[in-house]
């Protein structure tokens, strides 16, 4: 039954009809959800603000007509689920014969940055929904259930914590940041009260690794690498590891006019070296990043040698020995430089995150969707977090990155894609789905 549906719905060829009324219908979707903003001429959409549970309420009423039961968990992510032939339609125990099988789960976050993009996590929550209405309509159902997980926080504005939904539902939410407090001093404690979730209900939110066969991601690629390469979709090869650190340097301030320079013990320029080395020392090397986003001279003035400068760094690689090499080499490189310039410096790791890989056999699916439908392939390290960094505590994860225009830019309202673009990346997520082995 399955393998008719194969070859009707996402078979071999030029974009099918289908898959164009998927991309329309996704573009105005991603348009519809982004009304539920909390301030007025711009997209923002943070934790459990009337934007958000206005957006969720949107989203579960695509899902049911998608043909979709759906609940919300204790964090308040929206979860639909289709169930698998011959489960039962409350999506709850099923026959003894799908009771057990495991679901193939995707999604993302549909919380936002203040004034951002309308693709950004909700494209992964949008373009499943829209796919698995497809197959309600031609009454396709799989041996195995999907679920759609709208996350309900993941960008970390409102409480200063990140991927709360979907640690959630990996089992590793840090009850610790409950207690952090937003602008108004409300906690997130009060506010998921206030909203009807209750904290201590967190634990239920889990899944067990043996409910989920894998997880798959679709989200923006928010980088310019397919839109220069004239790519629709790429496969995700792993999410990068990221080192942070906040650096305070301390020199000698001094008259601009009277201290000779081989006299000064100038903190900026300092920092400016510093900043030089890391640049280089990050270049040429794929998948390596690394970034000083803050540069601060603090209380400076333009006839004042800087006695002080104050910086951030933050290396980024797919894979850790070759990040670990970068930051050690860097460090060195601060000592160096700092003692040659009599300069003392402070050093804080403020963040540490191992690279995340992505699944070889979740790749090899997506790759293979990716070539039937006719596309070259292209695998890229996503240098972004996300969701799917979580989930890889409780299943194997996957991403498919779908190409930005504008450059690439994310995190902004001048965030677009392109309507072909979603019903390409419709066409490659079904065809994954169609044929997907645990
Ligand atoms: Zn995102």
């Amino acid at each position: 039954m399955e393998g008719d549906v194969v070859q009707n719905v996402s078979g071999e060829g030029p974009l099918q009809d289908a898959f164009q009324q998927l991309g329309i219908e996704i573009m105005q979707r991603a348009d519809a959800l982004a009304v539920h903003s909390e301030a007025p001429g711009m997209l923002t959409r943070t934790y459990l603000s009337d934007a958000h549970h206005g957006a969720a309420e949107q989203l579960a009423g695509w899902m049911r007509e998608a043909g979709m039961t759906v609940r919300r968990d204790a964090a308040g992510n929206v979860i639909g689920r289709y169930a698998a032939a011959g489960e039962r339609e409350d999506g709850i125990g099923g026959t003894s014969a799908t009771a057990a099988v495991p679901a193939l789960v995707t999604g993302s976050h549909f919380d936002t940055v203040r004034n951002g993009g309308k693709f950004d996590g909700n494209l992964g929550i949008l373009l499943p929904i829209s796919c698995i209405a497809a197959w309600n309509r031609s009454g396709t159902r799989f041996a195995f259930p999907i679920e759609v997980i709208g996350f309900a926080e993941e960008e970390g504005v409102r409480f200063k914590a990140t991927l709360l939904g979907s640690r959630a539902v990996a089992g590793t939410f840090d009850t610790g940041v409950l207690d952090n407090l937003d602008e108004q001093g409300q906690s997130m404690r009060e506010v998921m009260l206030a909203a009807g979730y209750d904290p201590s209900h967190l634990p239920d939110a889990a899944y067990r690794a043996e409910q989920v066969a894998a997880f798959v991601e679709v989200h923006i690629e928010q980088g310019p690498l397919l839109l220069n390469e004239s790519l629709p979709v790429g496969v995700v090869t792993a999410i990068s590891g990221a080192t942070r650190f906040m650096a305070q340097l301390q020199g000698l301030a001094g008259h601009a006019g009277t201290v000779p320079m081989h006299m000064r013990r100038d903190a900026a320029m300092a920092a400016a070296e510093i900043g030089l080395y890391i640049e280089q020392r990050c270049s040429g090397q794929a998948g390596l990043v690394g970034t000083m986003g803050i540069l601060e001279v603090p209380q400076g003035a333009a006839n004042v040698v800087p006695g002080a400068a104050r910086f951030s760094m933050d290396i980024r690689a797919e894979r850790d020995d070759v990040r670990h090499a970068a930051v050690t080499d860097i460090c060195d490189a601060i000592e160096r430089i700092c003692s040659a310039r009599r300069i003392e410096v402070n050093l804080t790791r403020t963040h540490e995150a191992a690279s995340v890989p992505c699944a070889p056999h979740l790749q090899a699916q997506l790759a293979q969707a990716i070539e039937a439908c006719g596309w070259p392939l292209r695998h890229l390290p996503s240098g972004a977090g996300h969701d799917a960094m979580a989930l890889a505590a409780v299943a194997p994860v996957a991403m498919l990155f779908v190409r930005c225009g504008n450059g690439g830019i994310s995190h902004h309202p001048d965030e677009i894609m392109i309507e072909e673009d979603a019903a390409i990346a419709a066409q490659v997520f079904s065809r994954f789905v169609e044929n997907f082995v645990p």
